[in-house]
This record gives C-alpha cells, sequence and structure tokens, in this order.
C-alpha cells in the first residue's frame, strides 16, 4: 500500500498530466535574451522536439570577487517569458511592405520596362503618387513581399538619394553593437563604404542620457552593476530598478548591508524606494532644476567658500571649469557667458581655427595660454587648415 493516500479517484486528477506534459522536455541549452537587451543572464532552455518550451535561470555564474555578492539571482520577468515571442503569432519572420508603396514602385517598374532605378526616381518625381505612399503611413496596410523586391526597393532609394542629394543624405541605423554585432557589423560597414552616416542606436531610440557624454565626453560610461555594492552613496534617478535593471537590481538592496545610503528620487514612491534610506518625492520635470541646486551647494561648499585640493585638482585635470568664459551685463550683475573663443583675444586673433580654440590662464606666467585638445586642433578633417 503506498504511504501515500488519495482521498479522491486518481481518474478525477488526470487534469495533472497537463502541466506534467507542458514540462517535458528532453534537453536543456544555456541561452540569453540577445535582442536589444544588454542584461546578459544566463539561462537554462529546455527543447522538446525542437521547440523552446520553457526556460528557467542558471546558477552557475562565476564569482567576480569575494567581497562582492554572487551575481544570482539573475533575470527578469520579461526574459523568462522570451520563448512566447519565438512563436507568438506576431513575430515578423518575413519582410512586410505598406501595400499603398509596393503598388505604386510595381507599376512605376512595369512602365520603366523592369528598371528599378528608373521606376523609383519616376515615383519620386510625381509628387501626386509620392504623397500618396506617404500619406498611408501609420495607417497599417502591411503586405508580405520577398526579400529580393524589398532588396531591390531599399537599393534603389539609397542609390537615387545619393545620386540627387549625395551620400551622406543616407542616414542609417544599426542596431546595438554590443547585442547584435553582426548586424551593427553590417549596417556599420555599408554605411562607411557607401559614404553614409551611421547614427548610434541611441539617436534611433532617443533614449540616450544626455548628461553622460556631455558630462564625460563619452557614451554611457557605466560601471558594472556589481560595483554599486562598493558605493558610499546611490542616487537613484530616473530608474525603478527592479523594472528597469531586474537581474541587478539586487546588488543595490545588498549595499546597504555594506554601508551604502541609497536615495531615490522620483515623483512617484517605485518599487526601488523600498531599498532606500530616503525617497526625495521630486516633482515631474523638476529633475533638472533640483540637480543644478545640487551642483550648486557642492561648487559652493568645495570650491568657493572652502577650497579642497582633491575636488580643485580634479576639475582642473578632467573637467572644462578651466577654460574662460565671457562675462554678460545682466543689470547691475555680470553672469557668466559662453566660452571664450581664442581669436577674441589679441594674441591669439589670427590663429587658425581660432573659433574652435579655448583658452586658460598659465598658474606660473598669469598669462593666456591655448590648450592642445579643442576641436580647433584636433578636427583636420572638418577645418579648413591646420590648427
Ligand atoms: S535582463 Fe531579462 S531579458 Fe535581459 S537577459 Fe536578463 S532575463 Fe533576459
Amino acid at each position: 500500500m503506498s504511504w501515500i493516500k488519495d482521498i479522491i479517484s486518481p481518474q478525477t486528477r488526470q487534469w495533472e498530466e497537463f502541466y506534467r506534459n507542458r514540462f517535458q522536455h528532453d534537453r536543456t541549452v544555456r541561452s540569453t535574451h540577445g535582442v536589444n537587451c544588454t542584461g546578459g543572464c544566463s539561462w537554462q532552455i529546455h527543447v522538446k522536439d525542437g521547440i523552446v518550451v520553457w526556460e528557467t535561470q542558471q546558477l552557475d555564474y562565476p564569482v567576480l570577487e569575494d567581497s562582492l555578492p554572487p551575481y544570482e539571482p539573475r533575470g527578469c520577468q520579461r526574459g523568462i517569458s522570451f520563448s512566447w515571442y519565438l512563436y507568438s503569432p506576431l513575430r515578423i519572420k518575413y519582410p512586410l511592405i505598406r501595400g499603398a508603396l509596393i503598388d505604386a514602385y510595381r507599376e512605376e517598374k512595369a512602365n520603366a520596362d523592369g528598371d528599378p532605378l528608373k521606376a523609383w526616381t519616376n515615383l519620386q518625381n510625381d509628387e501626386e503618387k509620392r504623397k500618396k505612399y506617404q500619406d498611408a503611413r501609420g495607417k497599417g496596410g502591411f503586405r508580405r513581399v520577398h526579400w529580393d523586391e524589398v532588396l531591390e526597393l531599399i537599393a534603389v532609394a539609397n542609390l537615387y538619394t545619393a545620386k540627387k542629394y549625395g551620400p551622406d543624405r543616407v542616414f542609417g541605423f544599426s542596431p546595438i553593437p554590443a547585442m547584435s554585432m553582426l548586424s551593427y557589423a553590417a549596417g556599420g560597414r555599408f554605411l562607411q563604404l557607401f559614404g553614409g552616416v551611421n547614427l548610434s542606436f541611441y539617436d534611433w531610440y532617443c533614449d540616450l542620457p544626455t548628461a553622460f557624454p556631455e558630462i564625460w565626453g563619452e557614451q554611457t560610461d557605466v560601471c558594472e552593476s556589481a560595483d554599486w555594492y562598493n558605493s558610499k552613496m546611490i542616487a537613484d534617478m530616473g530608474a525603478c530598478l527592479n523594472m528597469t535593471r531586474t537581474p541587478d537590481c539586487h546588488f543595490f538592496a545588498e549595499s546597504r548591508h555594506n554601508g551604502t545610503k541609497a536615495v531615490v528620487f522620483s515623483p512617484d514612491f517605485s518599487q526601488v524606494c523600498k531599498y532606500a534610506d530616503q525617497w526625495v518625492p521630486l516633482h515631474a520635470g523638476s529633475d533638472g532644476a533640483f540637480w543644478m541646486a545640487t551642483t550648486h551647494v557642492i561648487l559652493k561648499e568645495f570650491h568657493h567658500d572652502k577650497q579642497t585640493p582633491y575636488f580643485i585638482n580634479y576639475t582642473k585635470k578632467y573637467t572644462d571649469s578651466p577654460y574662460l568664459v565671457k562675462l554678460e551685463k545682466d543689470g547691475d550683475d555680470w553672469v557668466p557667458g559662453r566660452l571664450l573663443r581664442a581669436n577674441e583675444l589679441e594674441p591669439f586673433k589670427d590663429v587658425s581655427n581660432g573659433d574652435w580654440k579655448f583658452v586658460n590662464i598659465d598658474q606660473d606666467t598669469k598669462d593666456f595660454v591655448v590648450p592642445k585638445g579643442a576641436s580647433g586642433k584636433i578636427e583636420k578633417k572638418l577645418l579648413p587648415a591646420d590648427a
């Protein structure tokens, strides 16, 4: 006799087979979700008859450093349901093109004895036909077409633009290089060879945190999330980490065990607030003013009222603070204006590319100096003369 006693008829529990079948698999493989996600979490993919049936998190991440918490658990809700996207009826698996456009192109091609470039040129020169397919944008009406046809149309559209306006009027977007290296390389290489302009994925999504290039001069110089653990203070702003950096959010929570002070600045009491020491409920849209006020306090206390050598040396070495700015009259006051250009000063009035060079004061001689490194010195291709 079984030590489990079925208190009801086993036949009535046949529905449980549904779950047993649902999680059947004949092998597991390792993978991640490389479609516009830089999380790179490691997953066990359970496969049955060549079909992904379910996924679960891998638990074998190497330890980065003994002093840091382990990486597990990693993963997110979007990732664990990723296999649904693979087999979704909504997944795009072949080219779709707006019906109004392909009809117009086919008609022109027939009229042009099958000459694709002539067909596209005629279509572009016919205001009425052009407007018709342009007005159809945003209204659906997509139709499946063959790759040959859509590649031909893309090719002639690029050739037409290059012939009429120049190749640098062809702007392209290539996927995130960190995630889709081959796609990125193919698009980037094509645009280079063609003479077009390669926009970054950030330009396309419009989600570049502009403060990054403005402050550090390069795009998203982000630290490894595990390093949050070493922070003295974390200011979380514009990111509900649970939602937007799910696999790494645990480092934020764990950092508090290491003495990190965590502050969240957000209009709403978002999920991440629960980990924080403090929640600052900024009004929506006031973030910029808040951080300018913070910067003001830092500069006043560490630069003006009390000069701190570490801070001063850092700003001299790594920021553009030493460059002179013009003072502008504002009522009875003088306020800082734009950067002083080298050719606005008598000693440098004839210097080449003087609009593109800026000025410091030499600490020893107290003379004006024009340091190297400004775009007037390095952008030889863009500027008429070498500096
Ligand atoms: S963050 Fe989510 S979607 Fe991205 S790799 Fe990790 S589990 Fe996948």
